[in-house]
């Protein structure tokens, strides 16, 4: 790993109001690499005041930003393309070392923050208003898209740089402010290293806070505070739904954009490419130690290629290599922290409980698992029915096609899903039938590209990011209706 130097050193304060200092809470955070447990930083936590601070100077650096013109918000952002490029290797070195990604995810992750931030530098030119015709004689229609005003960030641990920049990005570049909530577990690079870069890029002061601290502290604070007019948050489906509720039922009513939990079904019918269809079972479960909401988290297997699957797919996951995150051929790291590894390891010994068959397993070191294949599950076992985030999977197996698609859609979640056939319309025709929000024909469902919406159906959430589908969601439509003549009125 390179050694880091000056500003992209150390973060330990808070981003607020275009200010770095402590926040007024009492606590402290630490911050730990997850594969070694060394210290990475400490930081004096934030309190509802910080909270406050930060909202409002927001609100009030927002009114100016939005009156700028496009090419200059457009400019803020190629800028932090261009700091993204120069600082390649730091912002790589950070996801690896705060949230134990592997070299090849902390790339992927950098390739998609980088990517967002890109398209989100078009949308200021791109987003439009309408002319509408009216029914009333003289009267003129127009639809003017305005910015929100204050959007809040909250995201989550596994993708933090990536899935804070998907709103941040967007949101800025069409007129907004932001302030970010980062994870507890990522507070560098999801939230501290973006206002750095940010700032470098002559960001104005104020139009980007982050607050650390903790979710159950603040986080209630945070949603329901009157500023914000938007809340994206991206992370688990309890904590979604609690901000769901509270966005409704609280004190000020907002919009929210709510990307949450997964269960993605891979489906291989008995036509598929056997090794193409293992090979992306592969990478589609374990990229990130499966702390990937999109991740596979069922396989379902049409009885034909059943034991085939089976056979090779444990050949191919046993060679796997499990360790330090930062060596170049490592491709299962570590656990992000003690209670999730805690977790993973409730589910293997649930799982073998309720009779799925071992088909690979191994022993946990530090906060290293390796992987876990079960076969012979059932849809009612836990391993079926929850979201694992983990480096385990079960195999189920389907009748024919029909019974594949009654399986994979035998979940409360509807995120991504991924269909396995040679026939391509076939493979259509299937996808189509899938309740999700996304779903690849002989891919992997973990996709993710800055033009095409990505989103959830069910339990997994609501609105859409990306491209065009990022312009509708943060910002909203004005209906002003000019009347050129006089109106004739019935009383
Ligand atoms: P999480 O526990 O829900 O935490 C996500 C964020 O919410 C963190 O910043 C957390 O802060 C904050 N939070 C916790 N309690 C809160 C509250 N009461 N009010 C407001 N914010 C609160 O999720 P996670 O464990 O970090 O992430 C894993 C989950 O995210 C998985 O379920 C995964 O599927 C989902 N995810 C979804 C997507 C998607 O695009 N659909 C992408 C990635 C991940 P603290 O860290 O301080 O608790
Ligand atoms: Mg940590």
């Amino acid at each position: 790993m390179t050694q880091l130097a000056g500003k992209y050193a150390a973060f330990n304060q808070q981003f607020i109001a275009g200010v770095w200092r402590d926040g007024r809470d009492s606590t402290v955070l630490q911050v730990n690499n997850p594969f070694d447990g060394s210290l990475l930083t400490e930081i004096v936590q934030a309190d509802r005041e910080d909270l406050d601070e930060a909202y409002r100077q927001a609100a009030e650096a927002q009114k100016q930003w939005a009156a700028t013109g496009p090419a200059e918000r457009a400019a803020v952002l190629h800028r932090v393309v261009q700091i993204f490029d120069q600082r390649r290797e730091e912002i790589i070195d950070w996801i690896i070392r705060e949230s134990g990604s592997t070299r090849l995810k902390a790339q992927i992750e950098w390739g998609a923050a980088r990517g967002i931030t890109l398209e989100s530098a078009s949308f200021p030119a791109r987003v439009h208003g309408r002319i509408l015709t009216s029914n009333i004689p003289g009267k003129e229609s127009r639809v003017y898209r305005e910015p929100l005003g204050v959007v809040g960030v909250i995201s989550p641990w596994n993708f933090p740089l990536h899935l804070s920049q998907r709103s941040v990005a967007p949101a800025l570049a069409l007129g907004n402010a932001v302030v970010i909530k980062p994870a507890s577990d990522t507070p560098v690079t999801g939230g501290l290293l973006l206002a750095r870069i940010y700032e470098e890029a002559g960001l104005p002061a104020g139009l980007l806070s982050v607050l650390v601290g903790s979710g159950a502290k603040i986080g209630d604070a945070f949603v329901d505070h009157e500023v914000p007019k938007f809340i994206s948050f991206t992370g688990s489906t309890p904590v979604g739904l609690n901000i769901g509720r509270l966005a409704s039922g609280g004190k000020h009513l907002k919009h929210v954009a709510l990307e949450l939990g997964g269960n993605s079904p891979f489906v291989v019918l008995a036509d598929a490419d056997l090794e193409q269809a293992v090979n992306a079972a592969v990478m589609g479960k374990f990229l990130h130690q499966g702390q990937i909401c999109m991740a596979i988290n069922r396989i379902i297997v049409e009885d034909g290629l059943y034991e085939a699957f089976v056979t090779r797919y444990a050949q191919r996951v046993n060679t796997l290599k499990v360790g330090d995150p930062d060596d170049a051929d490592t491709v299962i790291g570590p656990i992000i922290n003690a209670r999730q590894l805690q977790g993973l390891v409730a589910k293997i010994d649930r799982a073998k409980e309720e009779g799925a068959k071992v088909v690979v397993q191994g022993d946990v070191v530090g906060q290293l698992l390796p992987p876990h294949v079960f076969a012979d599950v059932t849809a009612d076992m836990e391993i079926a029915q929850e979201e694992i985030f983990g480096p385990l999977v079960g195999i189920q197996r389907a009748v024919d096609e029909a019974h594949a698609l009654e399986l994979a859609n035998h979940s409360e979640f509807g995120l991504s899903s991924a269909v396995f056939t040679r026939d391509l319309e076939r493979g259509v025709r299937f996808a189509r039938q899938v309740k999700a929000g996304m779903t690849h024909v002989n891919d992997i469902p973990v996709n993710d590209e800055a033009h095409a919406p990505f989103g959830g159906e069910k339990n997994s959430g609501l609105g859409r990011f990306n491209g065009e589908w990022a312009i509708e969601e943060f910002t909203t439509d004005h209906w002003i209706s000019v009347q050129h003549t006089p109106r004739h009125y019935p009383f």
